[in-house]
């Protein structure tokens, strides 16, 4: 229950009951005590309610469904991601019972389309829950969203069966990776040297991967090998890899500058044998797999910026040293501006997206861009505000300065969603 609210239905309670008896009581019965105690309910009750009004969030027009799926989100991230918010990030911890709590709630669900045990698939509704988990933390944000990144290529060029096979398990629960990134190929996807020969009903795939989300914790990964690496993007597949296959296993845990709770390890495969059946779409469409799905999930890196920094304003809100300050108080003016721009173009994209169009590239970059920008500098501009208790992790600004520095690399760096858009614009 909302901080407050009990105490607002006690005296809210007490009003009422003051305001049944005044016509059956005579006004001689209604003692000052009454009268005082009347109006002191009536004064908080108004005083209340004019908070209400002037926090109330800003009508974005989102359902019925929506408003519920992220009032579970917000609710998940105060009532047990808040408390263990820096245990988790200063012992790296990966967040098993918070996802399994979140899947309980139905919010693996909403990234999965209704006929594989899903509810909605909207981008939109990612974007809503993603927001309310990072604003309390990124690392389980990112955890989080990971897997809806790896499914997401399942949805866009799975068969019928990997669809059912693996979408209603990640409907579940079920934790999933993407596996992109090699120590050589980074931006440059064409680069990837890990190598896929066929072998009869199977595909054998050498190699390794870095930095990868959820690396070891996931039971379904999307990894992207090359059958042939001096063909560039042309030679690339994508498979579904299942974590207990012979040959894969996992490398070195990132001791990272933020998500820390998010791991990332290096996937390696010796002779890892994969049914044929696990490729995704066909041979040498792996480029295209892996590019059109950036376009479907960087809203979700963006909604999860625009959580950080959201994040990180109500926490220079609350920070009564300095907020009195003209100049404090212009900088948070500037930066709820900011905050709230990001949203908007964040829900405008995810919108374009949800209603089918096909231009999406360059909205879906452009909200990754922007939205992650923003996050970097209202984080940075918190930590200032703090003074030196921005610096000390006793505060979270701290962790989310470190956190929003990761929203501009993953996902394709920024300089790479410039590439993006500016190639769309020019071509
Ligand atoms: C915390 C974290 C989690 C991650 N999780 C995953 C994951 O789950 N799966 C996955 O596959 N990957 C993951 N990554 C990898 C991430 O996607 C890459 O780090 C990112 O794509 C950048 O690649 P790179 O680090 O190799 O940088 P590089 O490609 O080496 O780039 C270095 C610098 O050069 C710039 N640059 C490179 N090429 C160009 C160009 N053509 N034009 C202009 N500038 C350029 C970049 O912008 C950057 O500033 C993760 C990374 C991090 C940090």
């Amino acid at each position: 229950m909302l901080k407050g609210t009990e105490d607002l239905f006690h005296r809210t309670e007490v009003l009422f009951l003051k305001a049944e008896q005044l016509p059956i009581i005579s006004i001689y019965s209604f003692t000052n005590k009454d009268y005082t105690e009347f109006c002191k309910s009536l004064n908080f009750l108004l005083d209340f309610l004019y908070f209400l009004i002037n926090n109330a969030d800003m009508d974005y027009f989102i359902s019925e469904e929506q408003r519920k799926l992220k009032e579970i989100a917000a609710w998940i991230a105060q009532e047990k991601i808040a408390p263990q918010r820096r245990e988790l990030d200063k012992l790296d911890k990966f967040p098993h019972e918070i996802l399994k709590e979140l899947a309980e709630n139905g919010m693996f669900k909403i990234f999965i389309p209704k006929d594989y045990g899903g509810t909605s698939a909207a981008t939109l509704d990612l974007c809503l829950a993603v927001e309310e988990i990072a604003r309390v933390c990124a690392g389980v944000g990112t955890a989080y969203a990971a897997t809806a990144l790896a499914a997401t290529p399942i949805i866009l060029f799975g068969s019928e069966s990997q669809k059912s096979k693996y979408l209603s398990r990640v409907a579940e629960g079920t934790i999933a990776s993407y596996g992109l990134t090699e120590s050589q190929a980074g931006s440059d996807v064409a680069g990837i040297q890990t190598k896929v020969v066929k072998d009869g009903d199977s595909y054998i795939i050498n190699g390794g991967k870095q930095f990868i989300t959820n690396g070891g914790e996931a039971e379904i990964y999307v990894v992207f090998a090359s059958t042939d690496p001096k063909r560039g993007a042309r030679g690339l597949s994508a498979f579904i890899v299942e974590k207990d296959t012979p040959g894969f296993s996992f490398g070195k845990l990132e001791d990272k500058l933020g998500i820390r709770s998010a791991y990332t390890r290096e996937l390696i495969f010796e002779d890892c044998k994969v049914p044929a059946s696990n490729i995704l779409s066909r041979e040498g469409f792996g480029f295209i797999v892996a590019m059109r799905t950036f376009d479907y999930t960087r809203p979700g890196v963006a909604a999860l910026s625009v959580g950080v920094a959201q994040g990180a304003l109500d926490e220079v809100i609350k920070h009564r040293k300095t907020i009195s300050f003209e100049r404090t108080q212009f900088m948070i003016a500037e930066l709820a501006a900011k905050v709230e721009a990001a949203r908007a173009f964040v829900y405008a994209a995810a919108r374009h997206i949800d209603s089918g169009a096909k231009n999406i590239s360059r909205y879906s970059a452009m909200s990754k861009l922007f939205a992650s920008d923003m996050a970097m500098e209202v984080t940075s501009k918190a930590v200032e505000i703090f003074g030196l208790s921005g610096c000390s992790e006793d505060y979270p600004v701290a962790k989310m300065f470190r956190d929003a520095k990761i929203t501009q690399i993953y996902e394709g760096t920024n300089e790479i969603q410039k590439a993006v858009i500016g190639r769309e614009l020019t071509r």
